[in-house]
């Protein structure tokens, strides 16, 4: 069963990726008082927060302020939006608030959780890749916002995302691994996680990375879905994994302070007692979780 409804994955604009390079038509779009654009700033935007929902405050592009721009699709209506990565506006709007993205993932409608991830991993590109990589100069960004290009040496550069892999492992008796990183704080664990290395396939990582952090070989790797993370610029890749019987955990006490089996009474009875934490809705960890588990798991204050 593929996973559904995850938070950041729910995008619902065309992304219309042959008009970045059009600049006449990005010109009547941004010209177009119906036009919205999304300013965002270090992985934060301006919403509005209802009781269980949350909104993106758009602003109209002659109300934008100056920044690096980026064109992130057109919805179902025809609306255009464009991103800017800039300074929020200073004071907000009356009711609203700055959120980050981890904090209102969750809250926003499909089409606005798709256009805040899609702004805050384009924005997060540009402010951290400002210079050309083979000569140092300093690169102009394209009329889409999509790409840079280097005046000196004329090479293109293309926003960067970083594969990692997540993976829930179970035991022969459909127990599941959860670990507790030692730079986490308080109760929270979690399923073991790392980045792909170069050269190197998702499943060859998942195997790699369970092994690295608990000593544990696993077997018939499969994956279960993925979630974009732009904090700053990670593609989560889900899977599960089997861990075949007669195997002892040993942790690399660098990484993770604590790894166990949880049968799916103990996880419950564990939550209950206070005893760990999950990690938040917004995550794909917590989904792969509540998956294996069969249903949604409490979040006990
Ligand atoms: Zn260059």
């Amino acid at each position: 069963m593929p996973l559904e409804s995850l938070a950041l994955s729910r995008g619902t604009v065309d992304r219309l990726t042959d008009k970045r390079t059009d600049p006449a038509w990005l010109d009547a779009a941004w010209a177009d008082p119906d036009t919205r654009v999304l300013v965002v700033s270090y992985g934060r935007a301006v919403v509005r927060l209802g009781e269980d929902e949350a909104a993106l405050v758009f602003v109209p592009p002659a109300g934008a302020p100056a920044g690096t721009r980026f064109l992130l699709g057109q919805d179902a209506d025809g609306v255009v939006y464009f991103g800017v990565s800039a300074a929020l506006p200073d004071p907000l709007p009356p009711g609203a608030r700055v959120l980050s993205l981890r904090e209102v993932g969750t809250l926003l409608s499909d089409r606005d959780a798709g256009l805040l991830t899609h702004a805050v991993a384009l924005a997060n590109w540009h402010d951290t890749h400002t210079h050309c990589p083979v000569d140092g100069t300093a690169t102009v960004v394209d009329p889409g916002g999509h790409s840079t290009r280097c005046p000196a040496d004329g090479t293109e550069h293309f926003p960067r995302t970083d594969p990692a892999v997540i993976m829930l492992v179970t035991d022969p008796d459909d127990r599941c691994l959860l670990a507790r990183n030692a730079a986490w704080p308080g109760r929270r664990v979690s399923i073991l996680a790392g980045f792909v290395d170069p050269g190197e396939s998702a499943e060859q990582a998942v195997i790699r990375e369970v092994a690295e952090e608990t000593q544990i070989k696993v077997t018939n790797v499969r994956y279960v879905g993925s979630q974009p993370w732009p904090l700053p610029r990670s593609l989560m890749l889900g899977f599960r994994a089997d861990a075949p019987a007669g195997q002892a955990i040993v942790v690399d006490a660098e990484e993770i302070a604590e790894a166990y089996w949880f049968s799916r009474d103990e996880l419950l009875a564990a939550i209950e007692a206070r005893h760990i934490a999950l990690p938040p809705p917004v995550s794909i960890a917590r989904h792969i979780i509540e998956q294996w588990y069969g249903g949604p798991l409490p979040d006990p204050q």
